[in-house]
């Protein structure tokens, strides 16, 4: 082996979900919204300045941050902004996971933290969760280095009170602890309210979901004035200019949609109410979901099999071939209309 080749930082990376290229398919694997972004958004880019795009852009991104504030109720400093979640998670594991005890969190979880972790050389520990999917709030009583936990937690879709979450700050008050509530809109209540009482908490926020714009790729950390200078100290420190102009127009012509938004995501909480109720009928058995997808698994049938029939009709869903979920599928809600297609091809699948 040459010397450079030893000095190569080798990772196993993150696998998204696929992103067909095929408009004829039902994708229902990436928990992405079924509808489109406000109006508002719409119109923010019909009127985009095109012959602004030779500047570069506001580092600070202080239109959009400010906006963000204000729908949270919170001081702009409070708010770090960066490109989807996963570069805000990024940050927020360069930033804060620099301890040689381990950081912890779910082995059923968010499976990008463990990739994460590797990178940057973080020791990491993973909590099971029980049977029933949910975290055990003692096993995060131990010192570590860190606390991430992701509510409604993905892929299992199970939501647990703010009550819980405070809990584990509580026990934790020498660590940072990091909620990722990518899916929280979609379940009954934020733990943003915790900032008031606890400075060691950080929510992160996405674009993703719940406000349809999966490709823009904005999301963003809630905290303490301090944590978000330490987080925006490394930014600086690596790339100064994350969210680009569209972003920040589009982004901040969001936030000013709330009332379209809480329509949007009512109608996925019916979908999925509808969907829960249909699957179960057919065999199916799933925890209760707090977010935009259901996790589930059929009486019978093994999730590999019912991916690839599901695959080959042209309905994608997510399925992992790692232990404890390999029975289980990850369905995103769609429309109605895409899920009355699901239920019944698996109406006929499962007759045959
Ligand atoms: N957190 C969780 C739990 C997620 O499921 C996702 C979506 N893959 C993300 C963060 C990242 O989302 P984004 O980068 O699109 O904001």
């Amino acid at each position: 082996m040459r010397e450079w080749e030893k000095n190569i930082r080798r990772v196993v990376p993150y696998v998204p979900g696929e992103q067909t290229k095929t408009d004829n398919i039902i994708k229902l694997n990436t928990n992405e919204n079924p509808y489109p972004p406000a109006p508002a958004v719409r119109k923010a880019a019909q009127n985009a300045d095109f012959d602004a795009l030779k500047l570069y852009p506001d580092p600070t991104a202080s239109e959009l941050v400010e906006a963000i504030a204000g729908l949270h109720g919170v001081n702009a400093n409070q708010i770090f902004a960066g490109v989807g979640s996963d570069d805000v998670l990024s940050m927020i594991f360069l930033t804060f996971f620099n301890s040689d005890k381990p950081i912890l969190f779910p082995d059923i979880t968010y499976s990008f933290y463990p990739v994460w972790a590797d990178v940057y050389k973080i020791p990491y520990e993973t909590q099971p969760v029980d049977e029933d999917f949910r975290i055990k709030a003692e096993d995060y009583y131990k010192p570590n280095g860190g606390v991430i936990i992701t509510n409604p937690n993905a892929p299992t879709s199970v939501y647990e009170p703010v009550s819980f979450i405070e809990d584990i700050v509580k026990h934790n008050e020498d660590s940072i602890v990091v909620v990722d509530e990518a899916y929280v809109d979609f379940a009954p209540e934020s733990a943003i309210g915790l900032l008031d009482k606890y400075d060691n908490v950080i929510i992160v926020r996405t674009f993703s979901k719940s406000k349809s714009m999966a490709g823009i790729r904005i999301g963003y950390a809630i905290a303490s004035e301090e944590l978000i200078k330490c987080m925006n100290d490394v930014k600086y420190s690596i790339n100064s200019y994350t969210l680009n102009r569209p972003s920040i127009e589009l982004g901040t012509a969001a936030i000013k949609s709330d009332d379209y938004y809480k329509e949007t995501t009512a109608k996925v909480v019916a979908t999925r109410e509808r969907t829960a109720k249909r699957l179960r009928e057919l065999g199916f058995v799933m925890p209760e979901s707090g977010s935009n997808f259901l996790f589930a698994k059929h009486e019978t049938k093994s999730g590999q099999e019912i991916f690839d029939a599901l695959k080959g009709a042209g309905i994608y869903v997510r399925h992992w071939n790692a232990p404890r979920i390999s029975d289980y599928l990850r369905i995103t809600i769609g429309t109605d209309e895409q899920m009355d297609e699901l239920i019944s091809f698996l109406q006929n699948y499962l007759q045959r």
